[in-house]
């Protein structure tokens, strides 16, 4: 059986209107994508499907926790993940996907929704993670190896020449 299976939406059987649809994502669901960037996750995403005669408004709310190293400590940690993302399913004769709009054609009769909610959790991951923005502090063991200077959280504070200084230079020229 499709593990995705219960992603998949019965669109043609839908009535015009609002549905709600309720998701848990948990590691078995990153493992059914190869390549992953994510191992391991635990997520609820809400779906609100908008069904229209002419096209479907997909609004998806994503909230939960993903397994990510630290760039700081290299440490894994829970990092909280927050997301909203829409989407909008149009018809055509031949499908296809361009920027957030999806092409469909009229005959099809299901939707699965789960490679667009990975998507938007790898999405939703900052360019750097560190422990801070669970509000965790780093591995003190695995601090120990980096320099002191690495493990300043801060730039150090360099004095900057004020303007006095710099006048004085010239008086003293
Ligand atoms: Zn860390």
């Amino acid at each position: 059986m499709d593990p995705l299976i219960s992603y998949s939406l019965p669109i043609s059987g839908l009535r015009d209107g609002l549905h709600q649809f309720d998701f848990q994502i948990d590691d078995k669901f990153f493992e059914t994508f190869e390549a992953s960037a994510i191992q391991r996750g635990d997520l609820k995403v809400h779906l609100e499907f908008d069904k229209h005669p002419s096209f479907y408004a997909l609004d998806f709310q994503i909230e939960g926790t993903v397994w990510k190293e630290c760039d700081r400590c290299l440490e894994p940690f829970d990092l909280p993940l927050y997301a909203e993302n829409s989407l909008k399913v149009k018809f055509d004769e031949v499908e296809r996907e361009e920027a957030d709009v999806v092409y469909i054609t009229r005959e099809r009769k299901k939707l699965n929704v789960a490679r667009f909610i990975y998507e938007f959790i790898h999405l939703a991951i900052p360019m750097s993670t560190t422990h801070d923005m669970a509000d965790q502090d780093c591995d003190p063991d695995f601090l120990g190896f980096l320099t002191p200077e690495a493990q300043e959280a801060e730039p150090e504070k360099q004095e900057k020449p004020s303007v006095w200084d710099a006048l004085k230079k010239l008086k003293d020229q």
